[in-house]
């Protein structure tokens, strides 16, 4: 029976990859922050496929706790899914950022190393963002980096840290260059989940209206389903590689709050410019979007779309989940929250 032990397995990607996993036969080891994470986490997942789960807390900032999780686990692949994920957050926690993404990848593999696990295979959770301002689009493999925040320049340092182990002391370990990918579970600092919970609560008469930064973001959105099998597959291969995870399809941020509102059948239009644009209801005429300037970030990705021909190729990985069901999905999960906490 497989051993698989996921950092950071409170996460959205780390609910969609236990039950993977747990659907596959493999017992699972997970690292939360907080006794908190593991409570809520557990909930999720029925007393017997709990009996195959074991979570405790380990911060990736302390070394010795690593090695003794790889130790106690003996896993025979790690998934390493534990940051700080949020971008705007690492540009005023940049030393912080540093020490769990960068830093902490490095703890697990030198614990591999020093452990002598030369078995284990190694999946890293790489990020769209280290392309930053793209130098071409779509990105592949072989695209330059170009990170333009703290949270990218961490994942930067990630990503050739597992190749220098791979290189050097020939560890099956892989690096994931994931697209934004979402769900239901996405958490809520993320803008798709801000969108449709909001507008859910807006419909619902809760909130009369919400902020956002940047409308003219563009990302390239997947389901998170669709990429934890990814993952998944990386450490099934022969030969460790890296791989660019995304759907090839970019959207603004006005255009994902089209397609959440069109599925609650709103419409908004667009009124002003800048800092001044406001999104209107039509129906009640009243604004409920409006423009706030701290939600701004610093600096800012451009460009960004991936190219996966490369896990279509080798690993036979292509996207299932459309972008209209995620959003539907989404949207579907947010009303059923809210009406929960109306009965309450
Ligand atoms: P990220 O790609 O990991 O940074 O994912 P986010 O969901 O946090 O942000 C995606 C894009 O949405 C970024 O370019 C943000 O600038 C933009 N954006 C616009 N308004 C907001 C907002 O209110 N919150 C967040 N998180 N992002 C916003």
């Amino acid at each position: 029976m497989k051993r698989a032990l996921v950092t950071g397995i409170s996460g959205q990607d780390g609910h969609y990859l236990t039950r993977l996993l747990l659907s596959k036969g493999y017992t699972v080891f997970g690292t939360v922050q907080s006794p908190a994470s593991i409570v809520r986490f557990k909930r999720a997942f029925s007393e017997e496929q709990a009996q195959s789960l074991h979570v405790e807390c380990v911060s990736l900032s302390d070394s010795s706790n690593v090695m003794r999780i790889v130790k106690d686990s003996e896993p025979h692949e790690i998934y390493n899914l534990a940051a700080q994920s949020f971008v705007s957050l690492s540009f005023n926690n940049p030393e912080y950022t540093a020490d769990i993404n960068a830093l902490g990848t490095l703890r697990l593999l030198e614990a591999m190393r020093i452990l002598g696990l030369k078995d284990t295979r190694f999946y890293q959770a790489g990020s769209s963002e280290v392309f930053g301002k793209a130098t071409e689009t779509p990105q592949t493999e072989a695209t330059p980096f170009n990170p333009c925040s703290p949270y990218a320049v961490s994942k930067q340092f990630a990503f050739w840290t597992v190749k220098n182990y791979r290189d050097s002391y020939q560890t099956f370990a892989c690096n994931g260059i994931l697209y934004n990918h979402e769900s239901p579970l996405r958490g809520e600092h993320f803008v798709t989940k801000k969108i449709t919970r909001s507008l859910v609560r807006i419909q619902q008469g809760i909130e009369q209206q919400f902020m956002l930064g940047n409308l003219d973001a563009r990302r390239d959105w997947g389901h998170a389903q669709d990429y934890v099998y990814a993952q998944w597959l990386m450490l099934q291969q022969d030969i460790p590689d890296d791989f660019v995870i995304a759907t090839g399809k970019q959207r603004s941020i006005r255009e994902f709050v089209f397609a959440a509102a069109a599925v609650l059948g709103m419409d908004i239009v667009w009124e002003g410019h800048g800092m001044d644009e406001k999104g209107i209801d039509t129906r009640s005429g009243k604004c409920i979007i409006a423009v706030d300037p701290q939600l701004f970030r610093p600096s800012e990705v451009t460009g960004i779309v991936g190219d996966s021909r490369k896990a279509r190729d080798v690993l036979g990985w292509t996207p299932r989940i459309s972008f209209e069901d995620m959003i539907q999905e989404m949207i579907e999960f947010d009303l059923e929250n809210a009406n929960m906490c109306q009965e309450r």
